[in-house]
Order: structure tokens, then C-alpha cells, then sequence
């Protein structure tokens, strides 16, 4: 069933974990995140970012996606999520990834999604609660949940680049949840977004207990999120550069440094780069087990642009080629099943060990589910 994200968070505080919250970006790729999770009878975090809903929409260029492609792909990927959910056992949640401003927001919300966060980040402190407090305004009375950010973190993610982090003051995270009555706030505190996070990175956990202690002092209840904490398992780099790719300089988070924060106040661990890891790998080698692949109809248009492109890693690079499977699922050939399987795999593979490793198996069955008016109508009660 589909449910608001704040129903998923409060049982990572009840019962402490973390979830994983893990982006889609093709139909396929919901289905098998659903689908692990399912296996795992874990509740489940989707995660579609503002472009990637411009890619879903049917832009390939997506860096260049208009409010119309996003409108667009947001209500492609939320149908095809609602459609999942409607026969699934587990919770589940769709959540905006980086959402940039309040239109990309409301596309979201109008389209179905069950949270959203908007990324006020770059903004200064004053202006970020603006905006993050107008966002709450018009989610909350949908039932929606909300994320916002407050610190910068260092790396590339779609249009949201810096080179260097400035780590959250906790000070001021407490004055956000307070101000702007948001669910949920993502956190710098050593993560990075992107595939090179530096050989060492180190995890100022001190920062995500403060902020807690702080909330908890104040009897506030919400939630903090790890951004760019994907782990980039060194075993599927090294695959994919034995199959013709070049990933050089590819570090990640270290998975015992993600472990401990999920038991020290993170309530949320946001995982991309794995999961396109494993996907990229798992085409590549399709590709090479099977050559004949490289020259059929529908394939060798995605080949070309995986030869061409050695040093990608981001699966809606390649997969821009066969646009209608991404967006609608479409199956038009035994040769397209062959590459979506791959995909799945690849997908779950990404995604079923970091259910384990966040402790997050078993945990559906403790989230209290709710319809997103239930939702607006707790909030209306308690003024938020
Ligand atoms: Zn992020």
C-alpha cells in the first residue's frame, strides 16, 4: 500500500533502524525495488529526483527539463509506483529527491507522490525556512510529508553541485524543524553525493546526535537523513571496468560508519550510486555474454551509447534509447525482456544487501499505515 513517508520514519525511531530510500528511474526499476523489499518484508522508501522526473517524462537531455517534463514523468513514475502498491503487502512511499523549487513540489504532490523534499540548501538560512515553510504549508494539508536540507554537502547530483561541504549546525537544525514544522531534514555531516567520495571519508556523527538531543530536549519529533551515502562496492567498480567500463577514483561510505549513525539519529540513508552500479554492470554484461545483442533492433542503439561512454555510470545515460520501456515499461521485443531482467537484478542486487546491512528487514509489519488525508488530518490537530 502506499502511505506517507512519516509513517515509514516513526518506526525507525520505535524500533531502531534506518531505511534505505532508493532512486528510480524507469518502471522496471520500481518494480524490482518493490519487489526486494516485498522479499525482505521491508517498508520501502522510492525515491524519483526532480530531473530524473524530467527523464521519466520523456526528456533525454533531462539537465535541460522543463517544468512540463517533470509534470509529466512525475505522473508516469507515480502511476506506475501507485499501480505496484495497490497489490503490495508492504508499505510503500514515493518521495521527491531534491526537489528545487515549490512548482517541481507541487508537480510532485498533484502527481501523487506521498513526500516530497525541497532543497533549500543553497539559500540563505532565512530564506531556505521561507521557502521550506511554504512547501509544509501546502504538503501537509495533502498529508504529505516533507524534507528539507540545511548544510551543503560536497559531490555532483544531477543540478546540485559543490565543491566543498559546510557541515550542519545543530543549533540551526533545531531552529528549522521549529521553524518550518517539517518532517524530516537531510544533514552535511560527511557524506558526499556522487560516485568519489574521497578515499577516507569520516562521518561526523556528532553532529546527527546533537541535532537529536536538541529536538528530543524540545519535545520535537523528526527525523535526519543521510544524503550521498551510497557505499560504491569496490567488488561491482572493478566488474565493470573487467567488462570494458572506466571508473576511476570510486569510493564510497564506508558501510560500518553508515551502521552506526542508523543506531545514532539518521532515520534515513539515501542510496543511489549503488544501485546504478550494479545496473551498469549487469548490462555490460549482458552485452558481452551475449554479442548478437550489440546488433539488434532495439539494443544496439543502447550498446552504442554504452561504448561511447565508458566512464558512465548512470543508467539513464544508455537507457535513453529504449525511452517507452523506461516511462511506460513497454516490452517490445524478447531481446528488451532481456535487458530490463538485467536491470532488475541489478536493482535488487543494489538494494537487498543494504536492507540487511540497515537492519531494515522485518520492519514492515510495525508501520501503522495511513491514507494521505488521515495524514493532513493529524496534522491540522497537532497546528503543523
Ligand atoms: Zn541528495
Amino acid at each position: 500500500m502506499l502511505v506517507p513517508m512519516r509513517c515509514i520514519l516513526e518506526t525507525t525511531e520505535t524500533h531502531d533502524y534506518a531505511a534505505g530510500a532508493f532512486n528510480v528511474n524507469a518502471v522496471c526499476q520500481a518494480e524490482a525495488a518493490v519487489r526486494i523489499h516485498e522479499i525482505f518484508h521491508a517498508p520501502a522508501i522510492l525515491q524519483g529526483a526532480d530531473l530524473a522526473n524530467g527523464f521519466m517524462g520523456g526528456r533525454t537531455d533531462f539537465m535541460n527539463a522543463t517544468l512540463e517534463d517533470k509534470r509529466k514523468g512525475a505522473k508516469n513514475i507515480a502511476d506506475a509506483v501507485k499501480r505496484i502498491a495497490q497489490d503490495s503487502p508492504i508499505p510503500i512511499a514515493l518521495h521527491l529527491d531534491h526537489g528545487r523549487d515549490f512548482d517541481s513540489v507541487k508537480a510532485a504532490i498533484d502527481a501523487g507522490y506521498t513526500s516530497v523534499m525541497i532543497d533549500g540548501s543553497s539559500l540563505p538560512l532565512e530564506e531556505n525556512i521561507e521557502l521550506t515553510r511554504e512547501v509544509v504549508k501546502y504538503a501537509h494539508e495533502r498529508g504529505v510529508t516533507v524534507e528539507g536540507e540545511l548544510g551543503v554537502l560536497a559531490g555532483v547530483e544531477d543540478h546540485v553541485f559543490s565543491l566543498s561541504s559546510t557541515y550542519t549546525r545543530p543549533l540551526d537544525g533545531l531552529r528549522f524543524f521549529k521553524d518550518t514544522g517539517v518532517d524530516a531534514l537531510a544533514i552535511s555531516y560527511g557524506t558526499m553525493h556522487g560516485a568519489s567520495k574521497g578515499r577516507n571519508a569520516v562521518l561526523r556523527k556528532e553532529i546527527a546526535i546533537a541535532i537529536k538531543e536538541l529536538l528530543r530536549h524540545e519535545g520535537i519529533t523528526g527525523f535526519l537523513v543521510s544524503h550521498g551515502s551510497s557505499t560504491v562496492p569496490k567488488y561491482i567498480v572493478d566488474e565493470i571496468d573487467d567488462l570494458g567500463g572506466r571508473l576511476d577514483e570510486a569510493h564510497g561510505i564506508p558501510l560500518d560508519q553508515l551502521k552506526a549513525v542508523s543506531h545514532m539519529g539518521i532515520a534515513k540513508i539515501n542510496v543511489d550510486t549503488d544501485i546504478r552500479l550494479a545496473v551498469t554492470r549487469n548490462v555490460r554484461l549482458l552485452f558481452t555474454r551475449n554479442p548478437k545483442l550489440k546488433e539488434d533492433m532495439h539494443l544496439a542503439p543502447v550498446w552504442k551509447l554504452m561504448d561511447a561512454n565508458p566512464k558512465a555510470f548512470d543508467p539513464r545515460v544508455y537507457l535513453a534509447a529504449v525511452m517507452d520501456t523506461v516511462m511506460y515499461g513497454t516490452i517490445p521485443s524478447e531481446s528488451v525482456r532481456m535487458l530490463t531482467d538485467a536491470i532488475r537484478d541489478g536493482v535488487m542486487e543494489g538494494i537487498g544487501r543494504l536492507l540487511v546491512e540497515f537492519d531494515q528487514v522485518g520492519k514492515a509489519r510495525f508501520v501503522q499505515p495511513a491514507t494521505l488525508d488521515e495524514m493532513a488530518e493529524r496534522y491540522r490537530k497537532a497546528g503543523i
